[in-house]
């Protein structure tokens, strides 16, 4: 039997020691005795580059690493809205391996898709076209090109410009679009969906074009820990997200 555990939206931060706290002990305690950790998105708040020595996650840097060279649990990481200029160098000190969204795989013959979940809402036309601009490789050889101080004083702008719009938003914009998601599952011919990014853990049922699909939201780790494990000989319909604290 093997056991594939998920997380997402840590936010971790050196402003949140607690959070940082919490991880360590989460790696230790369920991702160290999972064979395969799935981190999709926003792990970190906010990543400016892999020159960034960032001191204060050096602790969980170090733990991730420790996870596939002590207890052999290999670790994938996706990208998200907050860490996407994560790069090969950090991945290479982390011992993790980076991977692209939409991230296909099957489990006990079944066909799952894990994403961030921010491609997902779609009624944030505003969001949608910031993500464009940001994720182009263009954009991202542009930014990495100039100093780490003035990366700390663009990203100081984007966190406040997005702040305030996502004050001045309806909750409904912030949340996936229901037409969108119906197409990923149709379009990738899959039961179950995994992602985060909308801070709203839930498990989604739902029957589309008769068939019966699957949805799972990862919660972030604001206030507690959360994560979702996946047993090789469990039924897909019935897993159960878990809070650690
Ligand atoms: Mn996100």
């Amino acid at each position: 039997m093997s056991n594939t555990v998920f997380i997402s939206d840590l936010h971790l931060a050196p402003e949140r020691p607690q959070i940082i706290a919490l991880f360590l002990r989460f790696a230790d305690a369920v991702a160290a005795k999972a064979d395969t950790l799935f981190i999709l998105g926003d792990f970190v708040e906010y990543w400016l580059g892999d020159d960034d020595p960032a001191p204060a996650l050096t602790p969980i840097f170090d733990k991730l690493a420790e996870l596939s060279e002590k207890h052999g649990t290999r670790v994938f990481f996706m990208h998200g809205n907050r860490d996407f200029l994560i790069g090969e160098k950090l991945a290479e000190r982390c011992h993790f391996q980076l991977i692209d969204e939409p991230y296909a795989l099957s489990m006990n013959g079944k066909k799952m898709l894990l994403m961030h979940g921010d491609t997902l809402c779609t009624d944030d036309i505003e969001y949608q076209k910031f993500r464009q601009m940001v994720r182009s490789p263009l954009w991202k050889q542009e930014i990495l090109s100039k100093s780490l101080e003035e990366r700390i004083q663009i990203a100081r702008q984007f966190r406040e410009q997005s702040q305030k719009s996502t004050t001045e938003k309806e909750e409904t914009i912030m949340d996936v679009n229901q037409q969108e998601t119906d197409k990923v599952f149709i379009d990738n011919d899959i039961t179950l969906l995994i992602h985060g990014h909308t801070h709203r853990p839930a498990i989604h049922h739902k029957t589309i074009n008769g068939i019966e699909t699957t949805r799972i939201v990862l919660g972030d780790w604001y206030n507690t820990g959360s994560y979702l494990i996946i047993r090789d000989d469990d039924n897909y319909a019935d897993p159960e997200l878990k809070v650690y604290t």
